[in-house]
C-alpha cells in the first residue's frame, strides 16, 4: 500500500492534499490517482480530479478514499493531457458531495477547476464584496466563483486579480482547458512543491507524491507566487510580496508523511530529532519506548537512541477498519482509538512504558489509550509528546478551531496528566521543536502553541461560516 494514513492517539485532523500535472501523452488520470494515493493521509473524506484534453474539462469526485472513489473504468474515461486532483478533509463546510473538490465552474464556453489546501480568514468579506457567495458553502467554492468571472484575460488574469484579495492559508491547484496553475499564499503556510517529468511538470502538496510518479523535485512554489504550466513551459508571476515566511510547523510534527521533504529536510529526520530532544528535555524511567503509530515511529526511535531505553512495538494499528476521518464526530473520534490502536499484551505486560505521541488535542483519546495500555498489563505509562501543549486554535486549515476543544487551553500539564491518567506526562518545548527543524523559528507559523498568529484572525471565523454563521 502506498498511502500511509496516520492515527495518533490524539492527533488533530488533517487538511487536504493537492496534485496537478501537465504531461501531454501521459495517462494523467493515473498519475493524479497515484499522486492522491500517496497523499491519502492529508484528507480521507473525499477525493476528486479534473482532466482536460485541451478542449473539454471533465471532473469526477466522490466521498471516500482515493481507492474507493476511482476504479479502472472511471480512470479510463478521464482522458487528457493535464489535470488536477484533491483529497479533502473538511476544515470549512460539511462532508458532502457538493463540498468535495475540485470545485468546477463554467460559463458555458470557458471552464475552471480548483483544489484548495488551507483556510481563508476573510471569507465573509470576500462573499460580501463579490455579492456572489449565493450557494457557496466553502471558502474554496467562493474562490472558484470569484475566479469564474473570468474577463478577457481568462483564468490567469482572474487569478492575479483575486489572489491578492485573499487572506489566510492557501495553496491552490487550478486549471482551465489548457493550463495548470499553482499558487501559494504570501506566508507559505501550506506546502506546495514542483516536480519535473521527462515530458512535463507536476505539483503536489508533498514531495512523497512527486517520488511516486517518478518526478524529480525542482523547487517549492514560492509564497506569493502563481505558477502556470502549459505548452509554453513553466512561467512564474508574483501576485503578492511575502511579508514573512510562516510554514506551518505542525507539518513536520504530524501532518506530512515521514518520507516527504519540506524546505529540504526530510520529515523523518526532523521527527527523529524531535524524539532525541524530548529524551533530553523530558526524560523518563522506563523499560520500553513505544510509538503511537504512525507519526510516533521516528520520534520514538530518536527517544530510544538518546535515552538508552529499548525501542519496541506495543501498539498495533488496524489498517483495515473504516477511518474516523470519513465522518468526523465526537462519537466516532472516541470510538476510533479502540478500533485502530490495539495494545500487544505480550510486548508490554509488566513494563514501564514510555509512549511517544505527536500531540494531545482534547485529551479524551489519550486517556482511553493510557487505560487500554494499563488493561493490557503495562506497569507504568509515561506519555511524551513531540510538541508543546496546543493552547490556541488553528484558523489556517487544521481542524482545531475552538479553544474549548483544546485541553491545554486552560489546564496545566500536571492537570492534563491527571486527566489522561498517565504516570508522567512531558512535552517538548517550543524552542526544542523549532531546533529540531534546523531552521529559524521566525520562519514558521507556531500559533497553536504560542498564540502569535501571522495573519490576523477575524472574530467571526469558523468552520461552518458560509453554511450557517451561527454554528461558526
Ligand atoms: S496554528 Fe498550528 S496547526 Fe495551524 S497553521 Fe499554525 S502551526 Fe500549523
Amino acid at each position: 500500500m502506498l498511502a500511509s494514513p496516520r492515527v495518533g492517539a490524539e492527533s488533530p485532523k488533517d487538511e487536504c492534499g493537492l496534485f496537478g500535472v501537465w504531461a501531454p501523452g501521459e495517462d494523467v488520470a493515473r498519475l493524479i490517482y497515484f499522486g492522491l494515493f500517496a497523499q491519502q493521509h492529508r484528507g480521507q473524506e473525499s477525493a476528486g480530479m479534473a482532466v482536460s484534453d485541451g478542449e473539454h474539462l471533465l471532473v469526477y469526485k466522490e466521498l471516500g478514499l482515493v481507492s474507493q472513489v476511482f476504479n479502472e473504468a472511471t480512470l479510463t474515461t478521464l482522458q487528457g493531457d493535464l489535470g488536477i486532483g484533491h483529497n479533502r478533509y473538511s476544515t470549512t463546510g460539511s462532508t458532502t458531495w457538493e463540498n468535495a473538490q475540485p470545485a468546477f465552474k463554467t460559463d458555458g464556453i470557458r471552464s475552471l477547476a480548483l483544489g484548495h489546501n488551507g483556510n481563508l480568514v476573510n471569507t465573509l468579506e470576500l462573499a460580501e464584496r463579490a455579492a456572489r457567495a449565493g450557494g457557496a458553502t466553502t471558502d474554496s467554492d467562493l474562490v472558484a466563483t470569484l475566479l469564474a468571472r473570468f474577463g478577457d484575460g481568462g483564468l490567469e488574469a482572474a487569478a492575479l486579480d483575486v489572489l491578492p484579495t485573499l487572506e489566510g492559508a492557501f495553496s491552490f491547484v487550478m486549471m482551465n482547458e489548457r493550463s495548470v496553475f499553482a499558487a501559494r499564499d504570501p506566508f507559505g503556510l501550506r506546502p506546495l512543491s514542483i516536480g519535473r517529468l521527462t515530458n512535463g511538470y507536476v505539483v503536489a502538496s508533498e514531495t512523497c507524491a512527486l517520488d511516486i510518479v517518478g518526478a524529480v523535485f525542482v523547487r517549492d512554489v514560492e509564497p506569493g507566487e502563481l505558477v502556470r504550466i502549459d505548452d509554453r513551459g513553466l512561467q512564474s508571476t508574483r501576485f503578492a510580496e511575502s511579508p514573512r515566511q510562516a510554514l506551518c510547523i505542525f507539518e513536520y510534527v504530524y501532518l506530512a508523511r515521514a518520507d516527504s521533504r519540506l524546505r529540504g529536510r526530510t520529515v523523518y529526520e526532523v521527527r527523529r530529532d524531535l524524539g532525541r530532544r524530548l529524551a533530553i528535555e523530558a526524560p523518563a524511567d522506563g523499560d520500553l519506548v513505544i510509538p503511537v503509530p504512525d507519526t510516533g515511529h521516528s520520534a520514538a526511535q530518536g527517544f530510544a537512541e538518546v535515552s538508552g531505553i529499548p525501542y519496541g512495538e506495543g501498539l498495533m494499528k488496524n489498517r483495515y477498519v473504516g477511518r474516523t476521518f470519513i465522518q468526523p464526530s465526537q462519537t466516532l473520534r472516541e470510538r476510533g482509538v479502540k478500533l485502530k490502536l490495539n495494545p500487544i499484551p505480550e510486548a508490554i505486560a509488566g513494563k514501564r512504558l514510555v509512549v511517544i505521541d505527536d500531540s494531545i488535542v482534547r485529551g479524551t483519546t489519550t486517556r482511553q489509550l493510557v487505560q487500554a495500555l494499563r488493561e493490557a498489563g503495562a506497569a507504568e505509562v509515561h506519555t511524551r509528546i513531540t510538541c508543546p501543549p496546543i493552547r490556541w486554535p488553528c484558523f489556517y486549515g487544521i481542524d482545531m478551531s475552538s479553544r474549548s476543544e483544546l485541553i491545554a487551553s486552560d489546564l496545566a500539564v500536571e492537570e492534563i496528566r491527571r486527566y489522561v491518567g498517565a504516570d508522567s506526562l512531558g512535552y517538548l518545548s517550543l524552542e526544542g521543536m523549532v531546533a529540531a527543524t534546523g531552521q529559524d523559528g521566525g520562519e514558521f507559523c507556531r500559533a497553536c502553541f504560542d498564540g502569535e498568529y501571522p495573519i490576523p484572525i477575524p472574530e467571526y471565523a469558523g468552520k461552518f461560516l458560509l453554511e450557517n454563521p451561527a454554528k461558526s
